[in-house]
């Protein structure tokens, strides 16, 4: 069996490059050549042991993947040695009730590669016949890089929690957090028609990109008052809709008191251990504030994204901060945890 460079998890906190088996591929499967995975928010919880849902051990995690098809099944349609893909890597049953309600994102069953079946920390990822049959598996023209195509994955989240929020023409929109999925939203609230996009993030240069990105205001919560900012903004109403994405639980109740009536606030990111958190609920109750979340995404988000990205309609390159080899993966890691920089990525 021939082996290749991979980055294998063994237990909570016991992660390192090493080498396994290259997978053998049925007949309707594709073996992806991986070229750039970006490592996510929820690796890095993975990682700690903070989120062990669908992971197992060992396993090769990682699920925002772009590469080259390299081998194909003998039922495979569609898909050739050389095309650039993407893959969508959560597959939903398509039966529980979540599904049939239309909301696949949540599905009760998923199977997704990086959790379920091993994901984009090695150089060839088995793409399994069940995530080619979803139509998870998205072809890219040459003009996209592979560092775009990997975030096609964690775009098509933001596309989701865009929708979620309701986000749409004239609003004012507050994002907190300006990490990589902060700046996809503040980019989504633009193109969606916001009128005005607050930025609230500690780290400066990452306030700049939000600059630089088109946010209106970047704030910094630690020196400025970011309340009498917003009111100041809104003539005292309060945002529009608001994007919670950095998952600090005691940033809850403070945020939703920068709610207008009637608004929304998306509780887009996961948050630290089970988010419990302490929350003055009439808030919500006497200014009728819609508080909800988002979780994954569609495939039709998949695609949206995917378009996106093909049409340049997006800037994903603003993102990238950091690429380190297989074997650097403690590097990329300690890079991820530092904050020092935006998006990490992987290649082999
Ligand atoms: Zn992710
Ligand atoms: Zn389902």
């Amino acid at each position: 069996m021939r082996k290749m460079k991979a980055v294998i998890l063994k237990a909570p906190n016991d992660f390192a490059p090493g080498e396994i088996d290259i997978p053998a591929v049925g007949d309707g499967d594709i073996l992806l050549e991986m070229k750039k995975a970006a490592i996510c928010g929820t690796d890095i919880r993975i990682l700690e042991g903070k989120k062990t849902k669908g992971v197992r051990y060992p396993s090769v995690i990682g699920h925002e993947i772009c590469g080259l098809v390299k081998e194909v099944g003998r039922d495979v349609k569609g898909f050739a040695p050389g095309d650039k893909v993407a893959v969508a890597n959560v597959i939903p049953c398509h039966s529980c009730r979540a599904c049939l309600a239309g909301r696949e994102n949540a599905c009760m069953d998923r199977k997704a590669i990086g959790y379920e079946f091993n994901g984009g920390f090695e150089e060839y990822v088995l793409i399994p016949r069940l995530a080619l049959e979803s139509g998870n598996v998205v072809k890219l023209p040459d003009h996209v890089s592979f560092e775009e195509g990997a975030l096609i994955e964690p775009l098509s989240c933001c596309i989701r929690g865009l929708r979620n929020a309701g986000t749409g023409f004239n609003d004012n929109v507050l994002i907190v957090g300006a990490g990589p999925i902060g700046l996809m939203h503040l980019q989504l609230a633009k193109i969606a028609g916001a009128r005005r996009v607050i930025v609230s993030e500690p780290i400066a240069s990452r306030r700049e990109k939000a600059k630089k990105l088109g946010a209106d205001i970047a704030v910094d919560p630690t020196e400025e008052d970011l309340e009498a900012i917003v009111m100041a903004e809104t003539d005292g109403a309060g945002m529009d809709v608001i994007v919670m994405a950095i998952g600090v639980p005691a940033l809850v109740d403070p945020t939703l008191k920068l709610c207008r009536k009637g608004g929304t606030v998306n509780l887009f990111a996961g948050f630290a251990g089970t988010g419990a958190c302490t929350v003055e609920v009439n808030t919500i109750h006497y200014n009728e504030i819609t508080v909800n979340g988002s979780t994954a995404y569609r495939r039709q988000d998949y695609y949206d994204a995917a378009e996106m990205v093909k049409s340049g309609k997006i800037d994903l390159k603003e993102i990238v901060t950091h690429t380190f080899k297989i074997e650097e993966f403690q590097k990329a890691y300690e890079v991820c945890k530092s904050g020092a920089g935006l998006k990490v990525l992987i290649e082999p």
